[in-house]
């Protein structure tokens, strides 16, 4: 039937441009095409791959070409998966190209390869350029690829030399179809074999046994509903997770379950393993590309039950889902900050409602978001309020760094480059907690966000401050690899003595980093094993795991690391946890530090007291009398929460209203600069001239972002607010419009941003 009616294909590619192409399908590959398959098409003088979105009879377009090859024997993309690209694409404000090339893995979107060859012949050449390039083509029999000459010519006077050898005749250019992969390669990943003690089945606890029956319930009538599942650390929000995926399992449906950062939790995927041997797929970013694109197909084929990955797994193509479950909800890193910026934690619930699924969302800390959405009745609360064995959450304890400092001064004035001698950041009571808790044979962690060695070097002399050459930022010391470096874009430089400005040997240290920490610990508690966890120990593909591995089996004493410690490990052994610089994320230009503060805090006092000896944390700040401090000692997540939503109420940050970010960014801060007021003074017309804007929207800018310089693009943005989306959206495409691509200012849209950066 449909064979002989599908004439056109309307064809998605992965650009930025907003409307699907349309081309003719060839008569014989009718049979075979489908919507949601890859094809080739000519675009221009390139040969590019799409994504088949729509089948049509007819068109009332002339000059129609043809599709040159269908990539795919079934769908890559199911009509679910392609409904829930067109809602990001509508509601992120992208193009449908781009939220594809987002959904897709990268190794699924194959480029078309060119090849450029010399003819034979002489020739004369307009140009320089020309010349050069065509006496390099001519010394290589086998022709050279585009990239390879973009390297050999950098900038953009080669595509026009091309051009125009092309069109005098002196040169041949092929484009070739990459081979197709083969796709059904099982793939298996290297994972430790499971405890066999973890399948011991456990007996819930009355309040495991409620959430769990409230799921189950929904599950068992089907249909969409969102969970929002608040438990206490330690509480075993995990085990009703699997507990629900077992009856999905049960009833002949599949789950997907994401978790922030997959290489910090191996015991996770060992308890999926345990429950469900044979039948985890497991999405992760150190995966290549050919294994990415083989776990997607046997994805596809429904050759697992269970998927698990980080924020990009919620486009998993499961058949026949039922049921989503994204732990840790709150955590920032569900956020994409490049490209299209979308939150798999929000896609992950319309995913839900689309395929008619039920969504459990876990945290111990749940965004203000999301748990004003159970006061408004869009998500069901479910509560874990004690720990597993109703073991103590542990006591908490804070230090005055202001009179431990000035205790300090009076002391002796102590440096630390002497053996024995404690560090500035560790105070006495923690040291001493430290050492007991090292003779008693037990785990501590100790958390500080920032790694490095020292913050940034600043002369002494001059005060110049050592920067990065492309961002508006210092440069972090570190001393392992020998370098200074920047944390946005990675760009190095050799440590100095000496001041770049005034040639004095006057550079000083300033701030605290993990690795001098690791250090100093090493020396102050004698005899611990210490190890370090940060981005900069990842490195190389399983040296985390092996490291989060040795500190589950207690061979490593004191754990030094960032915010990636405190995510889910469960390790019974940790007794004590030292939070070194606690109100470092409070002073952030952002309205969401305070709940990040208090977020960030519990979570890493959880880790500890999860064994048969109680926990206890020792929080170090500067501000002891911040309002986020009483309630974290107290445990009391509701009362900050309803406090720190009346201030977003005064203040009408979300969730009271939603904001959009439009960031424009260039690497000339005139014309960002002129750019950006040119779209403000447009967008404050438009606002005026209609009523429905002015009620409702507020434009906040243009001003410099916080980083006013990124990677070398000078950046600023302009807010805008309003109590619904809907308007919001509207705006952002009039900007959108307003502001076209080019390489000069480029415009960001962020819709509900998370980095305020
Ligand atoms: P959370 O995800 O809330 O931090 P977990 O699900 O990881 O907590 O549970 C914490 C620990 O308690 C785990 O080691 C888990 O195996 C164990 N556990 C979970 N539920 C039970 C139960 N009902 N009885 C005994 N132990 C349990
Ligand atoms: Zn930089």
């Amino acid at each position: 039937m449909i064979s002989e009616t599908t004439k056109f294909a309307r064809v998605v590619i992965p650009s930025p441009l907003k409307q699907p192409l349309t081309y003719a399908v060839p008569r014989g590959a009718r049979q075979q095409i489908s919507v949601g398959t890859r094809v080739w098409i000519p675009l221009g003088r390139r040969k590019v791959i799409g994504v088949v979105i729509e089948l049509l009879g007819t068109t009332s377009l002339t000059e129609i070409k043809e599709i040159e090859a269908i990539l795919d024997e079934r769908p890559i993309l199911d009509s679910k998966l392609l409904r829930l690209a067109r809602w990001i694409s509508q509601y992120y404000v992208a193009s449908l190209g781009e939220v594809l090339a987002t959904v897709l893995p990268s190794s699924l979107r194959p480029q078309s390869k060119r090849t450029v060859f010399a003819r034979a012949g002489a020739f004369s050449f307009s140009q320089m350029l020309d010349e050069r390039v065509f006496e390099s083509l001519r010394g290589s029999s086998r022709g050279m690829s585009c990239e390879t000459l973009m390297r050999k010519f950098p900038g953009d006077e080669i595509n026009r030399a091309l051009r125009r050898l092309e069109s005098s005749g002196a040169i041949e250019i092929h484009e070739s179809i990459p081979s197709r992969r083969s796709r059904s390669k099982e793939v298996t990943l290297a994972i430790d074999p499971a405890d066999p003690d973890s399948a011991a089945r456990f007996v819930l606890t009355s309040e495991q046994e409620i959430a769990l029956s409230a799921i189950a319930n929904r599950l068992s009538h089907g249909g969409f509903e969102t969970f929002l599942l608040h438990g206490v650390t330690g509480s075993g929000k995990t085990e009703v997770y699997l507990r629900a995926m077992e009856q999905v399992r049960e009833s002949g449906r599949r789950s997907l379950i994401l978790i922030p950062e997959i290489s910090l939790t191996p015991q996770l995927i060992d308890r999926l393993n345990v429950r469900f041997p044979g039948r985890v797929g497991v999405l992760h970013s150190a995966l290549s590309g050919a294994e990415r694109s083989a776990h997607w197909w046997n994805i596809a084929r429904g050759n697992v039950d269970v998927v698990v990955g980080a924020r990009s797994a919620v486009f998993a193509p499961l058949p026949d889902l039922g049921l989503i479950i994204v732990d840790e909800e709150h955590d920032p890193s569900y956020k994409q900050e490049e490209g299209v910026r979308y939150n798999g934690r929000d896609v992950a619930v319309v995913r839900g409602k689309l395929t008619g699924c039920p969504v459990i969302l876990g945290s111990a800390t749940p965004a203000l978001e999301s748990y004003e959405n159970c006061l408004r009745g869009r998500y069901r609360l479910l509560e874990i309020t004690k720990r597993i064995y109703q073991r103590p959450l542990p006591q908490m304890d804070i230090v005055d760094l202001r009179a431990e400092s000035a205790h300090r001064k009076s002391d002796s004035g102590a440096s630390h480059t002497g053996k024995g001698d404690d560090h500035p950041l560790v105070s006495k009571r923690l040291v001493k907690a430290l050492i007991e808790n090292y003779q008693r044979a037990r785990q501590s962690l100790i958390f500080l966000n920032r790694r490095g060695f020292s913050n940034f070097l600043q002369c002494n002399l001059c005060g110049h401050v050592i920067r990065c050459s492309h961002c508006s930022v210092t440069l972090t010391l570190h001393l392992q690899r020998g370098s200074l470096c920047c944390h946005h874009c990675d760009y190095r430089r050799p440590i100095t003595d000496s001041c770049p400005e005034c040639r004095n040997a006057t550079l000083r240290e300033v701030g605290v980093g993990t690795e001098q920490i690791e250090q100093s610990l090493q020396r102050i508690v004698t005899g611990a094993r210490v190890a370090r966890l940060d981005r900069d120990t990842s490195g190389k593909r399983g040296v985390q795991e092996k490291l989060i591995r040795s500190w589950e089996n207690g061979e490593i004493d004191i754990l030094v690391g960032t915010q990636i410690i405190t995510k889910g490990h469960d390790v019974g052994g940790v007794t004590l946890v030292g939070a070194l610089l606690a109100d470092l994320s409070l002073n952030l230009p952002d309205f969401r530090a305070t709940e990040r503060t208090f977020q960030l805090l519990n979570q890493v006092a959880g880790r500890s007291g999860r064994g048969d000896d109680p926990g206890h944390v020792i929080v170090q700040t500067y501000a002891p009398d911040h309002y986020v401090f009483q309630y974290l000692l107290s445990h009391d997540y509701k009362g900050f929460f309803e406090l720190e939503l009346e201030f977003r109420r005064a203040l009408s940050y979300p969730p009271f209203s939603r904001l959009v970010s439009l960031c424009i960014d260039g690497p000339k801060v005139a014309e960002v600069e002129s750019q950006a007021k040119k779209l403000a003074a447009h967008l404050r017309e438009r606002h005026a001239a209609n009523s429905k804007y002015r009620d409702q929207i507020e434009i906040l800018g243009p001003a410099p972002a916080p980083i006013a310089k990124l990677r070398g693009r000078y950046r600023w943005q302009l807010l805008i607010k309003a109590k619904q989306i809907s308007a919001l959206l509207e705006f952002a495409n009039i900007a959108r419009e307003l502001l076209p691509r080019s390489s000069k200012a480029r415009l960001h849209i962020d819709v509900d941003p998370f980095n305020m950066l």
